[in-house]
C-alpha cells in the first residue's frame, strides 16, 4: 500500500484545521412575528414565509382541535 513519505507537522495540520471552526449562525428577524429566524427558512414560530402562511399552523390546530372534540364525543 502506498505510504506517505514524510509526516505532516503540526504547524501544517493546524494551518489545514484553522478553517474548521463552526461558526455562530446569522439570523434574521421574522417580519411578522418579529422572532429570531433562518434567512430563506419558513418562520417556525408563525409559519409565515415571503409574507404568505405557507404553514397554516392556526388552520391545522383548529382541525386537530375539532378532531380531538369528535373523539370524545365518540368515547362518551
Ligand atoms: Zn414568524
Amino acid at each position: 500500500m502506498a505510504e506517505p513519505k514524510k509526516r505532516h507537522s503540526s504547524t501544517r495540520s493546524g494551518n489545514r484545521r484553522s478553517h474548521l471552526a463552526v461558526k455562530a449562525q446569522s439570523l434574521a428577524t421574522c417580519p411578522q412575528c418579529k422572532k429570531p429566524v433562518l434567512s430563506h427558512h419558513v418562520c417556525a414560530n408563525c409559519g409565515f414565509y415571503n409574507g404568505k402562511d405557507v404553514l397554516e399552523l392556526e388552520k391545522k390546530q383548529a382541525e386537530k382541535e375539532a378532531r380531538r372534540k369528535e373523539a370524545e364525543k365518540t368515547n362518551e
